[in-house]
């Protein structure tokens, strides 16, 4: 009967008399997660959400995948866990070990953490040393670009480009300043071509290093497919080129944040691949435990590493569970399914699919005036004037409505209200599971044109 109850209404957490739980927002009320099979989440009314966005970006196997389930428990029963100054574990190694094969040439470490701002921050910390460890203390600032998300610890939300997350704790920031990010639809001038642009945008960069003084930079921090703030917003082809050339000419580290787009989310394991780029540094997450395990990673260069090992031997930093054995056996085994397994070549098949999909229901909508992005990482951008593309007045909140009407047609998709020049923009983010088969792709398109005609 209890079980019977459950199938009856749709629980919501204002249910409760009393809930514990800080939640995101004081004021949401949401359904209470009951289970998830592939592509789907189901709520305790028994209401089925297709997983149009992995949650952020995170479920690249959908839900209930019994190959990493097994392998949580297989390790669980061996150990769960030791403490990293005592000992390493197998499933960290082998971790390690499978990353490094398949990781840009030249990048040789990998530190296991348990998320992506934790990624962000060892990252962030691992530049500074390395260039006190070289005998360059001076090297004090980073520099990053505006609308980007690299995470809310200090570190992590000193790099971030959007202002208003940064706001209430300017006080408790890293100073670090932010150039014009790579965004062809918003950036680039009618009368320039998209190479130009690139370099003209990247450019920036090193006039931003000669004005802080050419010897005073630790890092430039980027994501090579801008996720949240802007909505998959690849970097144009010879952008992140000419970003590596003038880091390499100053002495600057290039991290790049593939906390989201990381993973195989784009079509390549690595974002990065396809611009031809390595970088010193490269954060990963999400994908990489699949929502199974909360697990991130930063991978950096031989050269980084061996500066900390000839000189101090010991990077300062370090958490209780960094190199978790059960979050790397999970970790582990989803590699394995998105490499050995294929899954990486799938996501950028059915990514091209989504886009024609998206493209050929949506293109011409009056106010959607982009749709982008790389593999299974698509985003639509909504305007008031696709001529124009003057965005939504902001009290609008487009997206917002957007993610209400999709969430209510049972799709879950990922909204954001981003800045553009100080002006609102609206876009949603598409990130579904790399297992995707042919018929979600008219699932996800026939219910966001459920939510269109309603907001719009
Ligand atoms: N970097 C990027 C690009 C992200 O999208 C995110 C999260 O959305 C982070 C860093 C922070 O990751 P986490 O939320 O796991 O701390």
């Amino acid at each position: 009967p209890a079980a019977l109850m459950y199938h009856c209404r749709q629980p919501t957490i204002q249910d409760r008399n009393v809930s514990h739980i800080f939640p995101r927002h004081t004021k949401s009320n949401l359904p209470v997660v009951a289970r998830g099979e592939g592509v789907y989440l189901y709520d305790q009314s028994g209401k089925a959400y297709f997983d149009g966005s992995g949650g952020a970006a995170v479920s690249c196997l959908g839900h209930g995948d019994t190959d990493v389930t097994e392998a949580i428990k297989t390790q669980l029963d061996s150990i769960a866990f030791a403490h990293t100054s005592f000992f390493t574990s197998d499933p960290a190694e082998q971790l390690a070990d499978k990353l490094i094969t398949h990781a840009p040439k030249g990048i040789d470490r990998v530190y296991l953490v348990s998320g992506g701002s934790e990624a962000m921050e060892a990252a962030l910390k691992l530049a500074r040393q390395y260039f006190v460890e070289i005998d360059q203390p001076q090297r004090r600032h980073i520099i990053a670009r505006k609308q980007s998300y690299h995470g809310n610890t200090l570190g992590a939300l000193a790099t971030g480009g959007n202002e208003w997350r940064r706001a209430p704790f300017a006080p408790m920031l890293v100073e670090t300043t932010h150039i014009s990010p790579c965004f062809e639809y918003r950036g680039k001038r009618a009368e320039e071509t998209t190479l130009d642009y690139g370099l003209r945008i990247a450019n920036e960069l090193e006039t931003e290093i000669q004005r802080l003084g050419e010897d005073s930079v630790i890092a430039f921090v980027a994501e090579p497919v801008v996720g949240a703030t802007a909505g998959a917003v690849p970097a144009v082809q010879g952008y992140l080129k000419r970003i590596r050339e003038i880091c390499d000419q100053y002495g600057v580290l290039l991290i790049l944040d593939e906390v989201m787009c990381g993973m195989g989310r784009t079509g390549t394991l690595f974002a990065s691949e396809q611009d031809d780029v390595v970088p010193d540094i490269v954060a990963i997450a999400k994908g990489l435990g699949a929502g199974y395990q909360p697990i991130g990673a930063m991978l950096c260069s031989a050269a980084i590493y061996k500066a900390i090992e000839n000189g101090s031997g010991f990077f300062q930093h370090g958490h209780t569970y960094i190199g978790h054995p059960v979050a790397s056996a999970a970790a582990l085994a989803v590699l394995t399914k998105l490499t050995d397994g294929g899954l990486v070549e799938r996501c950028a098949m059915m990514g091209d699919k989504l886009n024609d999909a998206l493209q050929h229901a949506f293109g011409q909508h009056p106010n959607i005036g982009d749709i982008r992005g790389r593999g299974l990482f698509r985003a639509l951008e909504f305007v008031e004037d696709r001529s124009t593309k003057t965005p939504f007045a902001p009290d609008r909140a487009v997206h917002k409505s957007l993610k209400k009407e999709c969430f209510e047609a049972g799709l879950i998709c990922y909204p954001m209200g981003g800045t553009i020049d100080g002006r609102s923009g609206d876009h949603i983010l598409l990130a579904p599971p790399f297992i995707m088969e042919d018929a979600h792709i008219d699932e996800i398109v026939s219910k966001l044109q459920i939510a269109i005609n309603r907001v719009l």
